[in-house]
């Protein structure tokens, strides 16, 4: 058994790059950037009104003044009169600021004196003027290879005029369950069977980040069926990813199917609760997880070692959320030589842990906002005690 951080290194040192490709901008949502993002113009790209008002001089703008309007500019137009003292132009927001004027006062501060007058209501502070280049400046790099691609990162895009970016290539995920005991959720268990849960949750947790999968269905607890099953995975997947059959069971076959590949066996315990019999192998440039079949255990491993790894082969740069905040009640475990991972929830600004029954509890992470991870030799939490808790 090796400690969970080891088997964190393993992993991410054996990763590799997936490769790059371009694709349209509009595609790109949840992908990782593979270049760097660099901006052709300065944004805003001249200095613009923030407001609806009258563009002037500052001290022109004292409550009871009075101003002649000279012209009115509209978004998108280019002003054609500079502003002289005791003048103002009308200006829309985004409007390009006039030369000669240092301010716009809100159309809200002003009333209308005459026909082409207005008086100020206000004395007024504000600029309203947003700076050319306050934002972004022509050159700039704006965006960071490496970064997952969010909504917000699209309006930096289409701004720097984008239309094609370089994303990494997404690895793909093969997903093959173990187990006699299994049937598809379509089916009714019969007896001794159970429903296979895993490989439905493990493709929408795949699916959370930008990779391509595919599942190859149930394999029997047999070498022969294992051996099938993982070569038609390796065929066409990155990696190949199986639940169950990891453990001392006299059916426990996947890690001498996975040897009798060819693939090197990295490691095949892990002092982490849930998910002590969990297997990494090798075989060339390809990768096999073996997580245990509780349903728990695969769901834990997944997002602990699997997405990490499959992240780091994008280059992504992005890191876990997670949050440092106090324990909302006391908590304790009996065993402490292992990691422990427990569900929580967040409640006014505090963790509280949820029922969990064990690795085989099956509904346990249905209402978790994230996972606290106790440390090896740790045995209680006091309330008030400040815990990390990674957001699921
Ligand atoms: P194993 O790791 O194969 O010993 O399985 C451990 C436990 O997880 C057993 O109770 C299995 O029935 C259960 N299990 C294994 N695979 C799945 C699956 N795909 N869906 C739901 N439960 C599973
Ligand atoms: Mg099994």
């Amino acid at each position: 058994m090796i400690p969970f951080e080891e088997a964190l290194n393993i992993v991410l040192s054996n990763s590799i790059p997936s490769g790059e490709e371009e694709v349209e901008t509009g595609s790109a949502a949840g992908r990782v950037l593979s270049w760097d993002v660099f901006s052709d113009i300065d944004m805003p790209p001249f200095d613009k009104s923030a407001v609806d008002g009258f563009a002037c001089r500052m001290q022109d703008a004292g409550c009871g003044m009075e101003l002649k309007v000279i012209e009115t500019i509209a978004a998108g137009s280019v002003p054609s009169l500079a502003i002289q003292p005791g003048e103002c132009s009308r200006i829309m927001t985004g409007g390009m600021l006039p030369q000669g004027a240092d301010a716009v006062i809100m159309v809200e501060d002003t009333e209308i004196s005459s026909s082409n007058t207005i008086k100020f209501t206000k004395d007024k502070t504000a600029k309203n003027i947003c700076y050319r280049a306050e934002d972004i400046k022509n050159g700039q790099k704006v965006l960071e290879k490496g970064t997952l691609i969010e909504p917000a990162h699209f309006a930096v895009l289409a701004s720097v005029g984008k239309t094609g970016v370089h994303v990494a290539k997404q690895p793909h995920i093969g997903i093959i369950s173990t187990g006699n005991e299994l049937v598809e959720p379509s089916r009714k268990p019969g007896r001794a069977q159970i429903r296979n849960s895993n490989a439905w949750q493990l493709l929408a947790q795949a699916r959370q980040i930008p990779v391509l999968c595919s599942y190859y269905g149930i394999a029997d607890d047999s070498l022969e069926e294992l051996k099938d099953k993982i070569s038609m995975g390796l065929h066409e997947a990155d990696i190949v990813i199986l639940t169950g059959g990891v453990s001392m069971g006299d059916f426990d076959y996947v890690p001498e199917a996975m040897e009798s590949l060819g693939a090197k066996i990295l490691f095949k315990s892990v002092a982490i609760q849930p998910g002590r019999p969990t297997v990494f192998a090798r075989i060339r440039d390809q990768f096999i997880f073996g997580l245990p079949g509780n349903p728990v255990s695969s769901f834990v491993l997944f997002e602990l070692l699997v997405k990490p790894f499959v992240l780091k082969m994008m280059g992504c740069i992005e890191t876990p959320k997670v949050l440092a905040i106090p324990m909302g009640v006391d908590f304790s475990r009996k065993k402490s030589f292992r990691k422990s991972v427990i569900p929580v929830t967040v409640n006014g600004g505090a963790a509280f842990p949820l029922e969990y029954h064990g690795s085989a509890h099956i509904n346990a992470y249905t209402k978790a906002s994230g996972m606290m991870i106790m440390d090896t030799g740790q045995t209680e939490i006091k309330k008030g005690e400040t815990v990390n808790v990674r957001l699921l």
